[in-house]
C-alpha cells in the first residue's frame, strides 16, 4: 500500500534494527484519514470472505479494525490486557509475551461476542514475532471460531512471526512489510 509506505518513510521513527516508532499516525496519535485508506484496503484484500467478526487487541489494533469494520458492517471485538472489574468469568483467554515492553500479559475476550458461529478476521497493527496474533488465534480456537485470516498494518519481514504463521497454513496479509531498519533506515520488501 504506497500511500502507507510514503506515511511511514516521512513520519516514521527507527528507534533500533528492530523498533519502528509511528506514534504520529498509529500507535498514539491516529491519522483518521489513513486508517480510512488502511480499512478500505484490508475490506478489498479479503473480498472474497464472509467476515462476521473482526478480532483485534487494545490498543493500537482498534484504530485500523475499526474501519475496517466501518466498511464491511461487522463489529470489533478487542482483547484486553488487563481484567476490569466488569469483565469477569465467561472469558476465553491467553497469554502473549510483548515484544516492544517484553513482559507477558493475559488478554481476554467474553465469551459474549465470540462463538462457534464466528467467521474472524484477526486485525493487528504490527507483526514481529507473531505473539500477538497466536494469543488472538488461540482465543477464536476456544470459542469454536473459523478464522478466515489475518490482516497486518506493518508486518516486520526480518522477524520471525509471518514465516511461522504462514507455514501452519494461516493466510496474512500485510499492508506495508519491512526488509530492514538497519542504519536507522527503513527498507520495504516489494
Ligand atoms: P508480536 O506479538 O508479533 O511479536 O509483536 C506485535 C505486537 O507488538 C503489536 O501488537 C505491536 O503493538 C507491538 N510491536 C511489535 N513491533 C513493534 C514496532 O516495531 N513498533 C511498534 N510501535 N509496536 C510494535
Amino acid at each position: 500500500m504506497q500511500l502507507l509506505k510514503d506515511k511511514i518513510l516521512k513520519e516514521g521513527r527507527v528507534l533500533s534494527d528492530t523498533v519502528l516508532k509511528v506514534d504520529s499516525f498509529l500507535n498514539h496519535q491516529i491519522d483518521p484519514l489513513i486508517m480510512k485508506e488502511i480499512g478500505d484496503e484490508f475490506a478489498n484484500r479479503f473480498t472474497d470472505e464472509v467476515i462476521t467478526k473482526i478480532l483485534t487487541i487494545e490498543s493500537s489494533g482498534i484504530a485500523p479494525a475499526t474501519m475496517l469494520g466501518l466498511t464491511i458492517g461487522a463489529p470489533v471485538v478487542f482483547a484486553r490486557k488487563r481484567k476490569s472489574l466488569t469483565l469477569s468469568g465467561n472469558l476465553y483467554s491467553a497469554e502473549v509475551h510483548s515484544f516492544t515492553k517484553n513482559e507477558t500479559n493475559e488478554i481476554s475476550v467474553s465469551k459474549d461476542f465470540l462463538s462457534a458461529d464466528d467467521n474472524v478476521l484477526i486485525i493487528d497493527d504490527f507483526l514481529a514475532n507473531g505473539e500477538a496474533v497466536k494469543g488472538l488465534l488461540d482465543i477464536a480456537e476456544q470459542a469454536g471460531a473459523n478464522v478466515i485470516g489475518v490482516g497486518i498494518v506493518i508486518e516486520k519481514g526480518f522477524q520471525q512471526g509471518g514465516m511461522l504463521l504462514r507455514e501452519q497454513g494461516v493466510r496474512i496479509e500485510s499492508l506495508a512489510n519491512i526488509k530492514s531498519l538497519a542504519n536507522g533506515q527503513v527498507e520495504f520488501f516489494d
